[in-house]
């Protein structure tokens, strides 16, 4: 083990199936969006999680290095977040250069669904403040990542494992995850 990161657009279901794949594994799992806000939190410029791709890119930017160093310094751990960041002003990159160096991934997993799924479970999650993409913008936004990811690939020498996270099907998605966290 080392650094497996685990990516997926919001309301995919990333953290559920990789919480189950990690059960009774002895795997520190750490989300990047957490460590982001209470950094945010601390410096005053952010009070939730859904408020902090709204801010100025240099904000995240600064937010983001900042947690990229504090992860860094974790160890083996499994990284809950993104490979990009809708932002007003376009797709901010997740793991950039200066990120992606600093953790060195084994792995990059990409938890995919259809864009329907998606949709649908963004639509019946009251608990987050998502934003109202349609299923095209849902599909874009997973091409993008997989492109995303594959560049994130050559700059580190990590592979990208794609997992379907499949409506009633997150056993399926949890054995597609195993041979990653061996
Ligand atoms: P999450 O809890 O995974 O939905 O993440 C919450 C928020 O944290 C996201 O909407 C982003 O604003 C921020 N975030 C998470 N990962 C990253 C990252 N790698 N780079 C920049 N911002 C991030
Ligand atoms: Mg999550």
């Amino acid at each position: 083990m080392s650094v497996i990161v685990v990516t997926g657009i919001p309301g995919v279901g990333k953290t559920t199936v990789m919480k189950k794949a990690a059960e009774g594994m002895n795997i520190q799992f750490v989300t990047f969006g957490t460590v982001m806000i209470e950094i945010a939190k601390e410096i005053g410029v952010a009070k939730d999680r859904d408020e902090m791709r709204k801010l100025t890119l240099d904000q995240q930017k600064e937010l983001q290095i900042k947690t990229a160093e504090k992860v860094a310094n974790m160890g083996d751990v499994i990284l809950d977040t993104h490979c990009t960041v809708k932002t007003p002003q376009g797709y901010m990159p997740g793991l950039p250069e200066w990120v992606i160096k600093k953790l060195q991934p084994k792995t990059i997993v990409i938890v995919e669904a259809d864009p329907e799924e998606i949709y649908n479970r963004r639509k019946n999650d009251p608990t987050r403040n998502r934003d109202p993409d349609t299923v095209e913008q849902i599909n874009e936004h997973q091409m993008i990542n997989r492109a995303a990811a594959m560049a994130y690939a050559a700059l580190s020498g990590a592979t990208v494992k794609i997992v379907f996270n499949h409506d009633n099907a997150l056993d399926v998605a949890v054995q597609q995850v195993a041979p990653v966290l061996k």
